[in-house]
């Protein structure tokens, strides 16, 4: 019978005896006890060396007593298991050394068994919150942190830092720096595989942080958004890398620019009364971003801002025509902008750069600044043309921080973020 229960809750000790099992309420919670003996025979002392039955044939190690300890065991069938458990004291009579019985599927000094942290390990992988492995596995948050935190001896140290060929540099937002709340996180751009995430991406720290490495020289590009510091971490220290700056950056700074204008143009619309137009602009803001070539020529259709029978049916392009016709800046600007795409989309950094360093004056100002903000970036923006490196790794990287974000309401302790994004990567394995 003992053999039997002991097998289906997997625990094979053979100095383990199961004496009792009961229900009761502990917290509020109908909870399964076990009570338990664990009394392995006394074996020799491991303080002096002394057998336990000495020359003299007397017992120099004896049982002294137990020492009862409450462990966390995995639920059973969905009722909360723990375990009392009375584990054999000893004492050697030679050096008065004592000692308590320690058995595999506990830690010595823990109070949750090995089952319920590889359980905590495993959903420390996954996108949920500590909240929800502390429910999971009925213990307290602060002992998911504590597992959690056990892992950061395995961190890799800054002294250890190799570099990859591609360096992808980025951003995200993580609110648990005092000093700065962008974090740094860099990945290898061929592999994908997740180098580093950095509590700040301040430029001091970043060098600091670099200077480490000892094969700079290998880093041939570095792949970054529109960020000048970057350019300066280039020039002091990877003597070979070249800039690209990450051509989804790129287009968004182009976009965003165009978008800008529209809004500018509609305050004026609104100022001139005429609201109507304002509103058309404002509810068909994606179609001035969208792509010219994309834009459908053949399909006639009545559209919510161009309703019939007021207006005639009419296709997207000639939709388009008629929000464009409303403000002639952002007539002029749209012809622009869809230019400089084009010529980005084609991968021609001559034309691209043609068009951005003799555009006219006629073009709005703000916008025309914007735009030309990007011949700072020249070198960087011709390699994005050339080679097919982007951050799109990151990308995926960054997916999972929001998302780890989201489960747990944002993140406290910049430690706590980084170890659950190396566990998620598998780049520390639980033992
Ligand atoms: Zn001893």
């Amino acid at each position: 019978m003992n053999h039997s229960i002991k097998k289906m809750l997997r625990l094979i000790d053979p100095n383990l005896t199961i004496l009792e099992i009961t229900q009761e309420k502990i917290n509020h919670q109908m909870t399964l006890v076990i009570k338990a003996n664990l009394s392995p025979q006394p074996s020799p002392c491991k303080c002096c060396g002394a057998n336990v039955i000495d020359d003299d044939g007397k017992f120099a190690v004896v049982k002294n007593g137990k020492k009862t300890v409450t462990v966390r065991l995995e639920a059973f069938n969905h009722l909360p298991m723990v375990m009392h458990l009375n584990k054999q004291r000893y004492v050697c009579k030679k050096c008065r050394h004592y000692w308590t019985a320690q058995s595999y599927f506990i830690r010595p000094h823990h109070a949750i068994s090995e089952q319920v942290r590889f359980k905590m390990m495993d959903l420390l992988k996954e996108k949920v919150s500590l909240t929800f492995i502390a429910k999971q596995c009925q213990v307290s948050i602060s002992t998911v942190i504590r597992v959690l935190r056990s892992f950061k001896p395995q961190l890799p140290k800054a002294k250890q830092l190799y570099l990859p060929k591609v360096l992808l540099v980025d951003e995200f937002r993580s609110h648990t720096s005092l000093e700065d709340k962008m974090s740094f996180i860099c990945v290898d751009g061929e592999t994908g595989k997740l180098l580093d995430v950095l509590p700040t991406r301040k430029l001091p720290y970043l060098k600091n942080y670099f200077q480490n490495a000892k094969n700079k020289e290998d880093v041939q590009f570095l792949v970054s958004d529109m960020n000048a510091s970057y350019m300066q971490l280039i020039a002091s220290h990877f003597p070979n890398a070249q800039l690209i700056i990450d051509r989804f950056h790129i287009v968004k700074h182009i976009n965003q620019a165009l978008n800008d204008c529209r809004v500018r143009e509609m305050k004026g619309l609104i100022k001139e009364k005429k609201r109507s137009q304002a509103a058309k602009l404002k509810s068909n803001w994606r179609y001035i971003l969208k792509k010219r070539a994309n834009l459908d020529v053949t399909e006639y259709k009545s559209w919510r801002s161009f309703r019939q029978p007021k207006f005639p049916l009419l296709t997207e392009e000639m939709m388009v025509d008629r929000l464009l016709a409303f403000s002639p800046k952002l007539k002029l600007g749209y012809q622009y902008v869809h230019d400089l795409l084009e010529a980005f989309d084609n991968k021609d950094p001559d034309t691209f750069f043609e068009i951005l360093k003799t555009l006219p004056d006629t073009l709005d100002e703000v916008l025309k600044e914007k735009l030309q903000n990007l011949i700072n970036y020249e070198e960087g923006i011709r390699n994005a043309l050339i080679y097919p490196y982007s951050n799109g790794k990151i990308e995926a990287k960054n997916t999972h921080i929001k998302t780890l974000k989201r489960v747990s309401y944002g993140f406290r302790s910049f430690v706590n973020m980084k170890l659950r994004l190396f566990l998620m990567n598998s780049l520390i394995e639980s033992k």
